[in-house]
């Protein structure tokens, strides 16, 4: 992939996302890993109008230590404050080449209601499933990650999962692509939406049957995130190429 496609996948990224109500605003940002010392990052600007309309010139490539990664990158375009999420992700493990910070309101509302992210359902989405059954740590401090400590505390608690909930704040997810990023994170937001529904309407949250399991099987990446993301991206009105 040239950079320039690149530039517009994490920006189409970043659209998925706002369009699935998994941001509000202006705030949130997604990243791609684009070499050893590299990264693409959404970044704002004079005539940024929020998340939901990123355009690929919103993504600035620079170098992991916050530096323009090329002539010009940071020309009239300021690098997000919580860099540091993006950079410790990235450094913990090399197989998270993108990630998203996101700030989804269901989620949030979720931990802060007490509710654990747990594999409440099974077939109404195997790879959400998959994830809650993997467990979902919580970063407990609801501060603005703007500092390598504050990132490498929040990667701590991180620990091997795909994503991390930032308590009173958001969502870290990480993966090897920008369309798991995402959608991982869209799984996850889809948990917590249905674990406040069952909660508000007097329900018990329970974990699926442990039998269940051996009839709950890996659909392929050419379903789960290939078909997966053609819809993301149809839904935002683009026709799939
Ligand atoms: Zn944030």
């Amino acid at each position: 992939m040239t950079l320039d496609s690149q530039r517009t996948l994490v920006a189409l990224g970043c659209r998925v996302a706002a369009a699935r109500g998994l941001v509000d605003g202006i705030l949130g940002h997604l990243s791609l890993r684009v070499g050893d010392d590299q990264l693409l990052i959404r970044c704002r600007s004079d005539t940024d109008a929020g998340l939901a309309f990123t355009r690929p010139s919103d993504i600035r490539l620079i170098g992991i230590d916050g530096t323009p990664g090329g002539a010009a990158e940071l020309d009239g375009y300021r690098i997000p404050n919580e860099l540091p999420i993006h950079v410790e992700t990235m450094l913990a493990d090399p197989r998270r080449r993108a990630v998203a910070h996101l700030h989804p309101p269901a989620v949030v509302a979720a931990d802060l209601a007490g509710i654990e992210i747990r594999p409440i359902y099974g077939a109404y989405d195997i790879p959400g499933a998959v994830l809650a059954r993997g467990g979902v740590p919580v970063f407990e401090r609801a501060v603005l990650i703007r500092s390598s400590q504050l990132g490498q505390d929040m990667v701590a608690a991180m620990g091997s999962a795909p994503v991390v909930i930032c308590r009173g704040h958001g969502i870290t997810s990480a993966a090897g692509s920008i369309q798991q990023a995402v959608l991982q994170a869209i799984s996850l937001d889809a948990l917590a939406r249905m674990s406040l529904q069952v909660s508000a309407a007097g329900g018990t949250l329970r974990d699926i049957a442990e039998a269940d399991w051996d009839d709950l099987p890996d659909l392929g990446s050419d379903f789960n995130i290939a078909a997966a993301w053609r819809h993301e991206v149809a839904r935002l009105g683009i026709q799939p190429s």
